[in-house]
């Protein structure tokens, strides 16, 4: 069955123009994902479709009325599909890998609501399940995070990608990056690719990604290597590339 997406938003065009492309395109046309935006003017009840209005207690910018948001998440939900409602929102829970491999798993549909202006109008709390952030930084409007939400849920289903496999050796899904990738030419402006990689012997390029990963990711993201699931064989490849005593304290912890 079809992962769907709900987004109520007053940009429909914006979701549907980005996922009508690329794999996401793909994706919709071969039914494994179902994306569909509403656009919330079409609930509003008045001649100018007004979604917004001045916030009490004073103060600049505009905040999202509470009527039409509300007549729009019940629109939505009236087909008694079961769907996880989340608001996008800065103040949310943050989302990372994780998340998505949470949702990605969640067989009910999910309805996101953007925001725009200043914000929504703080009753909507009464109709969410959860507020999702996609990082600490503030968007003008929820559109790009609710796109970010449905790129990453959807890269992992199966069969969205070519290659299934693709999605299970990235950044983040081994809890720590990914390993460095080449491609022909086999030389470039005196830049080679590593001897191991032409050799075909697939067990030494297996083992020299996992050690390239690792440097990586002790290089750039060194906190990853705290939480993530290192073998013994990773933990000899850290106390080469690490001997001194201040990574003694992330070993122990790996060990544990
Ligand atoms: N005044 C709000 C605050 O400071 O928390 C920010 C409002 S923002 C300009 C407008 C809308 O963009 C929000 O309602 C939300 O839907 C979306 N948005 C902005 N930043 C976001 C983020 N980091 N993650 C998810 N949604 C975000």
């Amino acid at each position: 069955m079809a992962k769907g997406f709900d987004i109520i938003t007053i940009f429909p065009e914006i979701i549907s123009s980005y996922c009508s492309q690329s794999i996401l395109g793909k994706a919709n046309a071969k039914a494994l994902i179902d994306v569909k935006p509403y656009n919330l003017r079409d609930f509003t009840t008045d001649k100018h479709k007004t979604v917004d209005d001045y916030p009490y207690g004073g103060g600049s910018g505009m905040v999202m009325k509470i009527e039409p948001l509300q007549r729009a998440i019940e629109a939505v939900k009236s087909d008694g599909k079961t769907r996880r409602t989340i608001l996008m929102s800065p103040q949310g829970r943050r989302f990372d890998q994780s998340v998505a491999e949470e949702l990605a798993a969640d067989s009910r549909r999910l309805l996101m609501i953007c925001g725009r202006y200043e914000g929504i109008d703080d009753r909507i709390r009464s109709f969410i399940d959860e507020e999702v952030s996609i990082g600490d930084y503030v968007l003008t409007g929820g559109e790009l995070a609710s796109l970010v939400i449905i790129d990453s849920v959807s890269r992992l289903l199966p069969g969205v990608l070519g290659d299934d496999e693709s999605s299970k050796e990235e950044s983040f899904s081994w809890g720590i990056l990914d390993y460095p990738h080449y491609t022909r030419p086999p030389e470039f402006m005196g830049m080679k690719v590593p001897e191991v990689l032409l050799s075909g012997n697939h067990k030494e390029i297996e083992a020299w990604r996992r050690a390239e990963a690792i440097k990586r990711t002790l290089a750039l993201r060194p906190e990853l290597l705290d939480r993530a699931g290192l073998s013994k064989e990773d933990r000899k490849i850290l106390d080469g590339l690490c001997p001194d005593e201040s990574f003694d304290i992330q070993r122990s912890k790996t060990e544990e």
